[in-house]
């Protein structure tokens, strides 16, 4: 057999995995059927947040009794899931962001161990779709070579997105604590070059599959859905990512979203439209696979894991 860094990769993994001292890990996979579209959420694992990342520009006084309730202690670093979506409609196997990779936190960056256990190999993803650039969404797009992860994908991310983290400025304006993200998604999306696509708010990515602008997490985040009438699925990617207080006060702003003002308008907006026509939404960051409902609860809303 002629070795190839690819084939090295998937020899050294598998040869990893049949070590007779590793335990078999059940790999959590929730699979639902929207129309004519197959979801299935797969883990790319978890992060470790410092609980101010997220809690830190709200109302504390107004938000001890919505801990309180959820029963989460305010200062303890929050370890929320990571959700990767994919689809499956006729030829097409879609992949909704790509997980972490090797290079952002230890926790994380599974996805491909998640997929083996699906039973899909990388060269079987016809179409990757990103919700947006972060670590933990894009990150995982190339391997340990710097070669494209799927390699048999059309790569798509929103126009605006993509325009944001090739500009050169963003580095220098997104922040210090943001900065390696800029530098990051740069660096892949530059590596990928041609690979990518981009699209515009609107656009229909395959038949029955539109994106939708939802800015404010970052300036070009698309949400995705399909469906429709009674059976309708939103994939929300970071609108919302926690579900502490993310359902409950959608219009507070959160520290997770880089424009917050924008973020908390554009969440409640989206809360509004699929508790309104009662849309299943997936949520990058939520809990049981993220798969779930959006009620009207109070003055906001409850997500009812599927
Ligand atoms: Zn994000």
């Amino acid at each position: 057999m002629q070795i190839t860094r690819r084939n090295l990769i998937l020899s050294t993994a598998a040869a990893a995995v049949s070590g007779l001292a590793l335990p078999r890990r059940a790999w959590a996979q929730t699979t639902v059927q929207i129309g004519d579209f197959e979801v299935m959420t797969l883990s790319d694992g978890t992060l470790t947040l410092p609980a101010d990342f997220i809690f830190g520009p709200m109302d504390q006084a107004a938000l001890a009794p919505i801990l309180a309730e959820a029963g989460v202690e305010r200062s303890a670093p929050l370890t929320p899931p990571c959700n990767v979506t994919l689809l499956r409609k006729g030829d097409a196997t879609i992949l909704i962001d790509t997980g972490a990779g090797f290079a952002f936190q230890d926790s994380a960056g599974q996805l491909l161990d998640a997929l083996d256990a699906a039973g899909i190999a990388p060269d079987d993803i016809t179409h990757v779709l990103f919700t947006h650039g972060h670590p933990d969404h894009l990150w995982g797009v190339l391997d340990d070579f710097d070669e494209a992860t799927f390699f048999n994908a059309e790569h798509i991310m929103g126009d605006i997105e993509y325009d944001y983290w090739m500009d050169p400025a963003t580095i220098n304006s997104i922040g210090e604590a943001r900065a390696s993200f800029a530098a990051g998604a740069a660096r892949r999306l530059e590596t990928l070059g041609d690979q990518v696509t981009r699209i515009a708010d609107g656009a229909e990515v395959i038949s029955g599959l539109r994106a939708q602008w939802t800015p404010g997490h970052t300036p070009g985040h698309l949400c995705f859905a399909l469906g429709d009438g009674a059976d309708q699925l939103m994939i929300i990617g970071d609108v919302v990512t926690n579900d502490h207080v993310g359902f409950a006060r959608p219009d507070w702003i959160t520290g997770s979203d880089q424009d917050e003002a924008l973020g908390a308008s554009t969440r409640a907006r989206l809360m509004d439209q699929c508790a309104s026509d009662d849309i299943t939404i997936i949520g990058y960051h939520l809990p049981n696979g993220g798969i779930g409902k959006v009620t009207r609860a109070g003055d906001g809303y409850r997500f009812e894991a599927a």
